[in-house]
């Protein structure tokens, strides 16, 4: 398999992440901390006028601005639009066979209470490999596979065809959490030491299989017609991200103090729950189950 030589990671891809963005101010300071002997490592703040602003982006969610049709259409001009495509010339290009980096690491923050999760969009081995890794140095790590994802994704990762996204919280919006700060980039650390081992070629996997949440589907809250929501997650499922939801378990909670049951024969593990910049997009919680995958 090709070596990965050329590392990118993208820091402030929602403008209102620190820890990411905090993170990349600081590499770009002082890459050398990133370098590994067969590796050789760049970093972006991603989005500077949304961060300015305090705001996930400025017209439109930047991290889902990466699908190929949009990417290749010059009159759609917002910030968002306009930076996805200076974003994919300098990363890729996307959907090139020669591109400018073998691997992206794309840091996020959640409000959700979801630890350390890795998200994997793609199928690649090796992205399998280096997930297995961390999850067996860190039995705490959570890996989220989100089955939507489809080759033509709208992700940042979606410009190459190897990449993870690093999603560490909870973490309020606008907020720098050294806790967290310091989880993630001892995690990036991690991954970096791990691609030049792999490229050295001492990675022998005794690892066969991955713990993973696969995505189900995501629901929205309760809402009125007009689109307000008219119910609240249950105080029992707030924070409650990875654990096992039971049919008949209380989901929400309306203003009057009804409660809204899950009624599903299927158990479940709710992620994303309650997550703060998910509520214009119509998502109350990612609704996963729990399985094996082989790697
Ligand atoms: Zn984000």
């Amino acid at each position: 398999m090709k070596k990965i030589n050329k590392v990118v990671i993208a820091g402030g891809t929602h403008g209102n992440e620190l820890t990411g963005v905090y993170l990349a101010k600081k590499w770009m300071k002082d890459k050398e901390v990133l370098q590994r002997r067969t590796v050789d490592t760049d970093v972006i703040f991603v989005n500077p006028k949304a961060t300015d602003i305090m705001k996930r982006y400025v017209d439109q969610d930047l991290n889902r601005s990466f699908l190929l049709k949009d990417l290749s259409n010059e009159s759609l001009d917002n910030h968002e639009q306009k930076l996805a495509r200076v974003l994919s010339k300098k990363i890729g290009p996307k959907g090139e066979r020669n591109q400018n980096f073998d691997f992206v690491i794309d840091l996020h923050g959640t409000t959700s209470n979801m630890g350390v999760t890795l998200i994997l969009d793609n199928q690649d081995p090796f992205t399998h490999a280096l997930a297995g890794h961390l999850q067996k140095i860190n039995p705490m790590t959570r890996i989220f596979v989100d089955a939507d994802a489809t080759e033509d994704a709208p992700f940042i990762t979606s410009i190459l065809p190897r990449g993870i996204v690093v999603e560490v919280g909870p973490i309020a919006q606008g907020v720098v959490d050294a806790h967290i700060f310091l989880e993630t980039e001892k995690l990036v650390y991690q991954m970096l030491d791990f691609i030049n081992e792999y490229n050295l070629g001492n990675y022998i996997s005794n690892k066969k299989e991955l713990d993973v949440y696969k995505k189900i589907k995501s629901i929205d809250y309760p809402r009125s017609d007009d689109g307000d929501i008219t119910a609240m997650i249950h105080p029992a499922l707030q924070g409650k991200d990875y654990s096992k939801l039971k049919n008949g378990e209380p989901i929400f909670l309306d203003f009057n103090g009804n409660e809204i049951l899950y009624q599903d024969e299927e158990d479940v593990y709710p992620l994303f729950i309650n997550e703060v910049s998910y509520y214009e997009k119509g998502i109350a919680m990612v609704l996963t189950e729990k399985m094996e995958i082989k790697i």
